[in-house]
């Protein structure tokens, strides 16, 4: 049986990435220090003689016992308001984070997976952005302890790819949504439909003008399993190319909700990308992916796990376990 460890095991890719794991056959570690992880994405496993969870933070030395075949780092935070209010532990681990798994995978003799992202782009000049284009990145903005972390961790996984012969994998992740996203974690999506089943106004930032391209989660593991099974130690986009402006976005969530709310303006957040749209003819060529699900049909299907929270989940403002690490 295949061995694999999975960090940010109880987050949103990550959880989705232990289900399809399990169902593939394989023994699953799942490991997470639940900074913004919730154990109730992956509750359902514990029953599964199949998993094992790791309460345990990867910025810190990393070692599970046994043979391990395969890696995938998932562990960080991964919105702009979780990111700011936690930018050191961003920082961390993407950086030692990944410095502790690529050791682990060395010992194990591995194959490691790490989650890159579209921000390793910046505020993009070239659109749609090709793996080939090099970014345009605040060093020193709100972001850049998330967008300088990423590209640190590709840089050091492609450094032990070169020097030491590692099998290691990079996938660019663009923005991606379903269920287990967090209500509260500011992202625009759980941020709109938040918002209206609060029959609070939605918020679009700026004028609307900025642009994002929405991949659902199942299409996106699809593209993370094909990826890692594949040879191509390069970095790869997987995302869903169907771009919309974030004012054409509000309407479709008012339309998919039936809120009767209307669209209230704030300030656009410092660093936010004007826009952003993956080219995907890599992946499509190597990989044989593209996205199957429409944004109509996997939005629906997020709106339904959405309704189906409780009312603390919908009025809770922050997560609960930020309070012991925010000095
Ligand atoms: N956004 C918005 N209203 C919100 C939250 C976000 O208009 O309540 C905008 C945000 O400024 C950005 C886009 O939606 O232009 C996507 O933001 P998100 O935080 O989801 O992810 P990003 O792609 O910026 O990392």
């Amino acid at each position: 049986m295949k061995r694999v460890l999975i960090t940010g095991a109880a987050g949103f890719l990550g959880s989705h990435l232990c289900d399809r794991f399990i169902k593939e056959g394989y023994f699953v570690m799942g490991m997470d220090n639940l900074i913004t992880g919730d154990l109730r994405n992956i509750e359902h496993l514990f029953k599964n003689e199949n998993f094992e969870f790791y309460n345990h933070d990867v910025s810190k030395y990393v070692h599970v016992s046994g043979k391990l075949d395969y890696i995938l780092h998932f562990a960080s935070p991964a919105s702009p308001i979780d990111y700011l209010k936690i930018p050191i532990q961003t920082l961390k681990v993407g950086s030692l984070g990944t410095h502790n798994l690529l050791g682990l995978a060395k010992e194990k003799k591995a194959r490691i997976i790490v989650a890159s992202t579209s921000e390793v782009y910046g505020d993009p000049t070239v659109h749609p952005q090709t793996e080939d284009y090099w970014g345009n990145v605040n060093p020193v903005g709100p972001r850049g302890v998330y967008d300088e972390a990423k590209r640190f961790q590709e840089a050091m996984t492609m450094a032990y790819h070169t020097y030491h012969g590692l099998e290691t994998r990079i996938v660019r992740i663009f923005n991606t949504y379903g269920p287990r996203m967090r209500l509260n974690d500011g992202r625009v999506l759980p941020a709109f439909i938040g918002q209206a089943l609060r029959g609070e106004d939605l918020t679009v930032f700026g004028d609307g003008s900025q642009t994002r391209s929405f991949c659902y989660v199942d299409d996106l593991v699809e593209g993370i399993y094909r990826l890692l099974q594949s040879d191509c130690s390069d970095p790869v986009n997987i995302g869903n190319p169907d771009e919309i402006t974030i004012s054409q976005f509000a309407e479709e969530i008012i339309k998919l909700t039936g809120t009767t709310q209307k669209v209230i303006y704030q300030d656009l957040p410092v660093d936010d990308p004007k826009q952003r749209q993956p080219d995907i003819t890599k992946a499509r060529a190597i990989l044989g992916w593209e996205p199957k699900v429409s944004r109509e049909e996997g939005l629906k299907i997020t709106y339904e796990y959405f309704k189906s929270l409780s009312q603390e989940d919908l009025y809770k403002k922050d997560h609960k376990s930020f309070d012991k690490y925010i000095q």
